[in-house]
């Protein structure tokens, strides 16, 4: 019998390996086996079985790694969908679909049976030090030296022979604990005092939630514990799904109309697409359908960006549905996401809430998937499998029967597409619940702005609406989308910026640090001495940062209170989140950040917001970047005036007044902007009026990646007419070289993908047909999002 077997490799296989009699009947379609591969082993995952290959001389298996698989029929069809649909192979979804916890531990043991005659007595003394050894280490070390290839003899004589102990790390005991007594008044933002106020009223929770809350709790848990406040407990987990009704709301008409036609289409599979300013009720609408859902005995998956899946946002669905939920984000420890998956794989719980990754959550029974903010670029991943995990949600809906829900406020053009042709259900949410209508956004043309002295990147027409603001005793946000002090420096005497040394770009300005940071590879520098092009010494700083504006506005607000949000200063999860806690709580005056403060959190008192370069996102070579431009224009006016009935105010500063992007988002026009975008589009075939495949390469050697990227690309022009696709280029990336490595793409466009992606797959293995060395890389995007 054969064992077709799916490796992690990206262009190559599967590969075919002999059944071991001992262990046919053992072997379950998913299940990992242990491989031999080259020189070594691999852990590769079983496709299914045959009764021949074509190829001669197979390997034996080594071992099975498990014999209960981790995912189940259904998952593995859907997931092996998924490989063929993104241009990959089954192993590398399956592995992006598991916990890196969850990755098995090989140990070998040599194994030596009756010697053969003849030895010598080094040499029996030698084997008999090397029995029970790791053979692997054995080899490195007697490498050449005769000993070494006595137990490769031994091996191919069969008088040794390695055993196999595979561990993979499971499930322990959950620790979970029990308030006695919740401790009165902590000390005011201790990490005691995030816990009560996170918990609520919880009386039992366990360690994975209260570590969703605050990292590194055990000295918190100590001394609750000695203090009596605290009781561990060691019974199992119970995770009682208990929907508290009495905790619903009660719907507005538009809000109701929404939930009766999700209502009704209950038990098949269907998508909707829920357009809904922010702070429309969305999220109440997906809390009570879940809850439909839930009562008819099925299961419900919701993903959120990254960003938004806060302990706030995950309150509100353990408030309304009780324990029986799964958390699964990219920031959790490994351990801890791999209790996460393995509690759903049990079947223990019924609601998954999570990031990108959380669409390979191993949940059956399927009623709902709620994709939250469906236009945020992060459901797509950027590296292989390039999967967009929204797009994946309606495969999955389709799979399960189940009812899939796309919400945002600024729909993503692809599903306002989808929603104008019928294949999916539009709703629309189209007023506040407060009533307040979003601030309309007011633009400042920078062309002909005075500006404030000193500060020449900030009106004075903008600055006098933020002393106002502040001097009303209101906050105020400001956005730029790039962090540090100065885009870059450039010589004074021949204006050459200065480079990263390892890629294309310039080097930003880090004035805290004193050093310049390269945002593509992580490259650190300090100020340089002399220009490396003339050898002039002095530099000027040129375009702006967060860190540069943070400065600015101290200056210009001396008794302002501060805080800025980006990278540089939000390092670690909860770190966000403090920060996020002192802006609600009415702790700082002004707010300064990038895109990471755009969307999601609920700000109460913030009277003003501005965006002060709206030309840096919509500069991108990109065809998206108008449309994401919009959404975050459109994001950025829905921040101001949430709370207290007042209105806000929405600024934004631009070069580019007219631009189409910024005018539909004064307008608050996503129709006409979406009417206008989509009509660029079908007219320059452009998604989603045709479907894209990038082919990227890259090489640490400039001329090889240039003639690899020819090669092939002469190789694929001549399919073109007869498959029905379009190539453009190959030609070099727009940032050539990252990281000492130099990119070349190829971007095809057609309306049959399927032909296009079998012609790929079966040139891009054989490298020898293109020339290109074995260090050059190439990966497949199937409908990409990244073009840098
Ligand atoms: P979205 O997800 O569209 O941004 P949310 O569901 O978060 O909107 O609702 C915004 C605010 O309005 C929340 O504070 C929520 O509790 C409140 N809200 C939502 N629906 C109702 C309702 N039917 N009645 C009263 N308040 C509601
Ligand atoms: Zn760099």
């Amino acid at each position: 019998m054969i064992a077709i077997v799916s490796l992690n490799l990206p262009f190559l296989g599967p590969f075919d390996y002999l059944v071991p009699p001992e262990l046919a009947d053992q072997l379950v379609r998913g299940a990992r086996l242990l491989v031999p591969f080259g020189p070594t082993e691999r852990v590769g995952w079983l496709l299914g079985l045959a009764e021949e290959s074509a190829v001669k001389g197979l390997k034996p298996i080594l071992a099975i790694v498990e014999a209960d698989p981790l995912f189940s029929p259904e998952q593995l069809d859907f997931l092996e969908w998924t490989a063929e649909y993104y241009a990959c192979k089954p192993a590398e979804v399956f592995e992006a679909a598991i916990p890196a916890a969850l990755k098995p531990k090989i140990k070998r043991q040599l194994n030596l049976k009756e010697l053969p005659e003849g030895l010598q007595e080094e040499e029996r003394a030698y084997l008999a030090q090397a029995q029970g050894s790791d053979p692997q280490n054995l080899k490195r070390k007697a490498k050449g030296q005769p000993l070494g290839e006595l137990i490769k003899r031994g091996l191919s004589e069969g008088w040794a022979q390695v055993d196999y102990r595979i561990e993979v790390p499971l499930e322990a005991g959950t620790p979970w604990f029990k308030w006695l007594q919740r401790p009165e008044s902590p000390a005011k933002r201790s990490k005691m005092a995030q816990v009560v106020e996170a918990l609520g009223e919880l009386e039992e929770f366990s360690l994975a939630q209260l570590e969703r809350v605050v990292a590194k709790p055990a000295s918190l848990i100590k001394k609750a514990v000695q203090e009596g406040n605290l009781q561990r407990l060691i019974k199992p987990l119970e995770l009682p799904l208990n929907i508290q009704r009495n905790k619903f709301l009660p719907l507005s008409p538009e809000q109701q109309i929404c939930q009766d036609a999700l209502k009704e289409g209950m038990g098949t599979f269907g998508a909707f697409l829920l357009k809904g300013v922010t702070g429309s009720g969305k999220t109440e609408v997906y809390l009570q359908i879940a809850a439909d859902v839930l009562e008819a005995g099925k299961n419900v998956l919701i993903l959120l960006p990254e960003i938004s899946l806060t302990p706030q946002a995950i309150r509100r669905f353990t408030e309304r549905f009780g324990q029986s939920i799964a958390v699964l984000h990219s920031q959790m420890a490994d351990g801890q996401r791999a209790q996460e998956w393995l509690k759903i794989k049990k079947g223990r719980v019924s609601v998954v809430i999570g990031a990108r990754s959380a669409i390979f959550a191993p949940l059956k029974n399927l009623g709902l998937i709620v994709v939250d903010e469906e236009h945020d670029h992060s459901y797509k991943q950027q590296e292989s499998p390039a999967y967009n995990a929204r797009d994946l949600a309606l495969k999955l809906g389709q799979d399960h029967q189940a009812l899939v829900v796309l919400g945002s406020a600024t729909p993503s053009v692809e599903s306002y597409h989808n929603a104008q042709s019928g294949k999916y259900h539009l709703l629309e949410l189209t007023k506040r619940i407060t009533g307040t209508d979003p601030p309309k956004l007011q633009v400042i043309d920078l062309k002909e702005a005075r500006r404030v002295k000193g500060v020449f990147y900030l009106s004075s027409q903008l600055y006098e609406r933020l002393v106002e603001n502040h001097e009303a005793g209101r906050q105020a946000i400001l956005f730029l989308n790039r962090r540090g002090y100065a885009a870059c420096l450039s010589c004074k005497a021949c204006e050459a910026p200065v480079l990263c040394p390892r890629c294309d770009v310039a080097m930003t300005w880090h004035q805290g640090k004193g050093q310049l940071h390269c945002h593509h590879c992580g490259e650190r520098s300090f100020y340089p001495k002399i220009c490396k092009l003339c050898g002039e010494t002095k530099f000027g700083l040129e375009g702006i940062g967060t860190e540069r504006i943070e400065r600015d506005l101290r200056i210009l607000f001396p008794q302002a209170r501060f805080i800025r949000i980006d990278r540089d200063t939000v390092t670690k999860r909860g770190s966000l989140e403090a920060a996020i806690a002192q802006v609600e709580a009415g702790e700082v005056d002004f707010l300064i950040g990038t895109q990471m403060i755009a969307k999601g959190h609920d700000f109460q008192h913030v009277g003003l917001v501005a965006v002060l370069f709206a030309d840096l996102g919509l500069n991108i070579p990109d065809f998206r970047s108008s449309e994401r431009g919009f959404q975050l224009f459109a994001q950025v006016s829905g921040r101001a005036g949430r709370g207290e009935g007042k209105l806000g105010e929405a600024w934004l500063q631009t070069y580019n007044p007219q631009h189409e992007a910024i005018l539909a988002a004064v307008n608050q026009d996503y129709e006409g902007f979406y009417a206008f975008e989509a009509e660029r589009r079908a007219t320059l075939g452009m998604p989603p009026f045709s479907r894209w495949i990038q082919l990227r390469i890259s090489d640490a050697n400039a001329a090889k990646a240039a003639e690899g990227a020819q090669a092939l690309g002469e190789i694929l022009r001549d399919y073109q007419s007869s498959l029905g696709f379009e190539m453009m280029g190959p030609e070099p990336a727009p940032i050539t070289k990252i990281a000492d490595r130099y990119y070349w793409h190829l971007l095809f466009s057609t309306s049959r993908p399927k032909a296009l992606k079998q012609l790929l797959l079966r040139v891009l293995p054989d490298r020898t047909s293109y020339d290109l060395k074995s260090s050059a890389r190439i990966s497949l995007d199937v409908d990409p999002y990244l073009f840098l």
